[in-house]
This record gives structure tokens, C-alpha cells and sequence, in this order.
């Protein structure tokens, strides 16, 4: 799991990454490699393989086996700093398992006020169950988060920049105030980082203990796969891997494969993705039903500044404010023909919902004058999807 790649650029790593001769032979991909049980040629086989439950030594198929680890390693070397990688059935399962790994009851997790909502229903749901207090706070603190430490406080989720609002935050300035604290525990740092992906924000080099990826956005990038991803550094990693093997955590190995063969194409795709999105959203701020663009890479985005420090790049997924109310919103998508209307991104095809993102707010106010409409921009033509838009303003 040795991460020697890092003098490649990211666009040659995404082609080279876990294809090592000795893990997936002599193919370029790695076969589906499907088991759950190792057979012994005797007892002593069997005791000897007990100490050989280590990464990259097939013990039981919960572990996963070379479809997987292939997978791992390739995530892996797409970010300076990694020891390793584990993959999860969905994205929802890295974020709860790798908080899982880290809290315990009596815990205090700060979590941002503009985190992906199930990240917010985890925490109100289970982890209040399970003794653990999240408390929210402005995705613009930077270094301010440290007001919020108390003697409790164990780990930060980061989200930057929101999935649904766009503000971006400055990470490297949370993480510095997380290990400048002397508290009793060390504060960890974790950041969902599948808006930019390790290919336009790579997250460990900036200070993130462990970055989470939901994998069945950008790295799959076809539609057809749930997977979740974490990656961390040395530090963390003993415990993100026993937990994900006690709570059950695998990939099926050919949900494993898709996601590899998605991985391949991800440079290119992403940079298709970057151009049609911005191209759409500067045309989107220059329409009158238009009350504001919500893009980390324009100006008026909340953390744009910080966007262009640490960034490499904008992806796919961005919103704009229409004007107007809900029944209007319900117009201007319904009328939509190529965009479809669906959660999830960062498939080849284009996607709109409408968003009251007031209701997943705690901390900070959510205000705006209209209704907050997502897109995913697909990988269709960019003349087509405007033509598309204007359908849905002429239904207004
Ligand atoms: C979709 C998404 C997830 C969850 O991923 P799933 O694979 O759908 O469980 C987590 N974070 C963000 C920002 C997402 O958009």
C-alpha cells in the first residue's frame, strides 16, 4: 500500500494506480476475483493463517481480496501523504464508519453547517444515541473552529465545499487550530471530499487525517454502482481497518471492478465536467429569473478566495437560486427533458432538483430570495442543456 507514484502527474495516476503485476497480473484490468473462503491444506494451514490477516494477504473474503486491493491502492496514490485506503458499500457507510473509528461516547464532533444532510442525520440519529453531542459550525470559521473546542471535542467532518450551498472552507486553517489544541485527546480531522475529488484538492497534504470519498459519484462515474472510500494517514489507519472489519465494511469485488474501470477515465471526465458547469453557470448569472449562482469558482461564491488557494479545479455539481417559489421550482424541472430529476451525481448524465437547504441549517442561517435549484452537468452537449434550461424558465 506504499504510495511511490507521487512524482506521476494525477492524470497518469488515475491510468496506472493498483495495477501492480503481483496484484492483478498480467491484464490490464484486474479480474473480478470473487471468494469468501480460503481452503487450508490442513490445521496447521489454518492456525499458521490467522497471523496472516494482514493487508494484502487473502484471509476471508470480508477483507476483500485483489479486486479490492487493487482499488485501495490505486485511491491511494492519488494522495500525497495516504498509507492506505478502505472501501465501504456506499459513501454513507465511509462517513459513518470512519466516525465510528475515531469517537467514542462522551465525544464531541463539530460538524459543518453545510454537510451533506445524512451526514446530519447520522449524527442526530445514531451517534446521539450512542452518547456522542455534534455541535455544527459556519463553514466560514477557519481558524475561529478553535472557540468552539472544548475538553470533549474529538473530531471535526469538514465538507468543503457543501454539496448543496457551494461555500468553501478553509481546511488547511481548521486543521492547523485541530493540532495546535492540547487538549486530553488529539482532535482528528476528517473531510468528505467527493465534490473535488484527490484530483482538484488533495486532502491529506493540507492537514485531513482521514478523506472520505463516496465513491459512487466522480470515481464510478457511470450510475450503476454504490461504493464509499476512505483514505488516511499512517496514524489513523489501525483503527479505520478494525473497525471497518468489525462493523462488516466490504465492497463486492465486482462492484469493485466498475468502480476501477470508472477510475480510469475520472481525469478526463472531470475535466469535461469543469468546462460544461462553468460554462453553464456564467450563462445562468446572466438570465433575469436568476437570483444568484452558487459555484466555488466564481467570485460571489463564499470562500471563492480560498477556492482558488487550494484548488486545482471545480467539478460537475453546482446550484443556482431561482426566483420565485416552490410551485415555479416544481415548473422550471419538471419541463426539463435531458436533465433528469434525481438525487446522486457525477455520472455522464445531467440532473436538476429543487433544494430547501434552510431545513438542514443549525448553526448559521440559510437565506435566500427563491428557491435553490442542484445541477449535475453531465457529459452531454453544453448547447443542448442551455436549450434545455431555457424550456424550463419558458415554463415559468
Ligand atoms: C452522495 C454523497 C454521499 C453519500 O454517498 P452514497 O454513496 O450515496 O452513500 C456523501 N457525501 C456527499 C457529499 C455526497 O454527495
Amino acid at each position: 500500500m506504499s504510495n511511490d507514484e507521487g512524482d506521476k502527474k494525477p492524470a497518469t495516476r488515475v491510468v496506472t494506480g493498483g495495477r501492480r503485476r503481483a496484484l492483478t497480473g498480467l491484464v490490464v484490468n484486474p479480474p473480478v476475483w470473487r471468494a469468501s473462503t480460503h481452503l487450508y491444506d490442513t490445521v496447521a494451514d489454518l492456525e499458521a493463517g490467522w497471523g496472516k490477516n494482514a493487508d494484502g494477504n487473502f484471509f476471508y473474503g470480508r477483507r476483500g481480496g485483489p479486486t479490492q486491493w487493487s482499488l485501495a491502492e490505486a485511491l491511494t496514490e492519488l494522495e500525497p501523504g495516504a498509507h492506505g485506503t478502505l472501501l465501504y458499500p456506499s459513501g454513507v457507510a465511509a462517513i459513518s464508519c470512519a466516525l465510528l473509528a475515531v469517537l467514542k461516547p462522551g465525544d464531541v464532533l463539530l460538524m459543518t453547517d453545510n454537510a451533506y444532510d445524512p451526514s446530519r442525520s447520522f449524527a442526530e440519529g445514531f451517534l446521539k444515541n450512542w452518547g456522542v453531542e455534534t455541535r455544527y459550525y459556519d463553514p466560514l470559521a477557519g481558524a475561529d473552529i478553535a472557540a468552539l473546542f472544548c475538553d470533549r471535542t474529538r473530531a471535526i467532518l469538514m465538507e468543503s465545499p457543501g454539496s448543496l450551498t457551494f461555500e468553501v472552507s478553509d481546511i488547511p486553517a481548521i486543521c492547523a487550530a485541530a493540532k495546535a489544541h492540547k487538549g486530553k485527546r488529539e482532535i482528528v480531522t476528517l473531510l468528505d471530499n467527493t465534490w473535488a475529488t484527490p484530483l482538484f484538492f488533495t486532502a491529506l497534504d493540507k492537514g485531513v487525517d482521514i478523506t472520505i470519498l463516496a465513491a459512487t459519484k466522480y470515481v464510478v462515474g457511470h450510475s450503476d454502482v454504490m461504493a464509499g472510500s476512505v483514505t488516511s494517514t499512517k496514524r489513523h489507519w489501525h483503527a479505520l481497518r478494525i473497525a471497518a472489519q468489525m462493523l462488516g465494511q466490504v465492497l463486492s469485488p465486482d462492484d469493485a471492478y466498475l468502480a476501477a474501470r470508472g477510475l480510469r477515465t475520472m481525469a478526463v471526465r472531470l475535466k469535461a465536467h469543469q468546462a460544461a458547469a462553468l460554462d453553464i453557470a456564467l450563462w445562468l448569472q446572466d438570465r433575469p429569473e436568476v437570483t444568484s449562482v452558487l459555484h466555488p469558482a466564481l467570485p460571489s461564491c463564499p470562500g471563492h478566495d480560498i477556492w482558488k488557494r487550494d484548488f486545482t479545479g471545480s467539478s460537475g455539481l453546482f446550484a443556482f437560486v431561482l426566483k420565485g417559489d416552490w410551485e415555479q421550482a416544481r415548473r422550471f424541472v419538471d419541463a426539463l427533458d435531458l436533465f433528469g430529476i434525481g438525487y446522486s451525481w457525477g455520472g455522464f448524465e445531467s440532473l436538476a432538483v429543487p433544494k430547501s437547504p434552510e431545513e438542514y441549517r443549525s448553526a448559521t442561517r440559510w437565506d435566500c430570495d427563491g428557491i435553490v435549484i442542484r445541477l449535475q452537468i453531465g457529459l452531454e452537449d453544453v448547447e443542448d442543456l442551455k436549450a434545455d434550461l431555457e424550456r424550463g424558465f419558458a415554463a415559468i
